[in-house]
């Protein structure tokens, strides 16, 4: 492989490894970068306050008792986002049905949460990360209906 040792961006991005980057990527996200953690600190710093660990159905990440809207943030893999949920290929069978049996009971959860008249609220991981205002202003706009 030819390294460009001109362009110093480009070098610094092969110095780790695919599997060296994504250990550091998982020791970024596990000290307080999670997205419902980002999530929340969002909404705290807004003046809205929250549950969690409320005992409802489906153990929502962010619940707002008192008017009855529970918010979920859905990780982009595990709950087979339409962006970033991988295809799997050839083996990864397991994973397919794993994350297919999420995406149904993710539906499960939403209908019985209605059913309880509860305003189930889904963001995804990415729309934390990419665009964290959005994700709190459509949280606000269903608190605020
Ligand atoms: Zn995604």
């Amino acid at each position: 492989m030819m390294m460009n040792q001109s362009d110093g961006h480009n070098a610094r991005s092969d110095v780790m490894t695919p599997a060296q980057r994504s250990r550091c990527m998982s020791k970024i996200r596990g000290k307080n970068t999670k997205p419902e953690l980002i999530l929340r600190r969002a909404l705290w710093r807004k003046g809205y306050r929250y549950r969690i660990h409320y005992p409802i159905e489906g153990k929502p990440d962010i619940v707002f008792p008192g008017k009855k809207v529970a918010v979920f943030i859905d990780g982009c893999f595990w709950h087979g986002c339409p962006l970033h949920g991988k295809k799997p290929t050839n083996n990864s069978d397991f994973w397919r049905k794993k994350i297919e049996r999420n995406i149904r009971r993710d539906l499960d959860v939403n209908i019985a949460l209605r059913e309880q008249h509860w305003t189930v609220v889904r963001v995804w991981e990415h729309e934390v990360a990419d665009n964290l205002d959005a994700a709190v202003s459509e949280i606000v706009t269903v608190l605020e209906a």
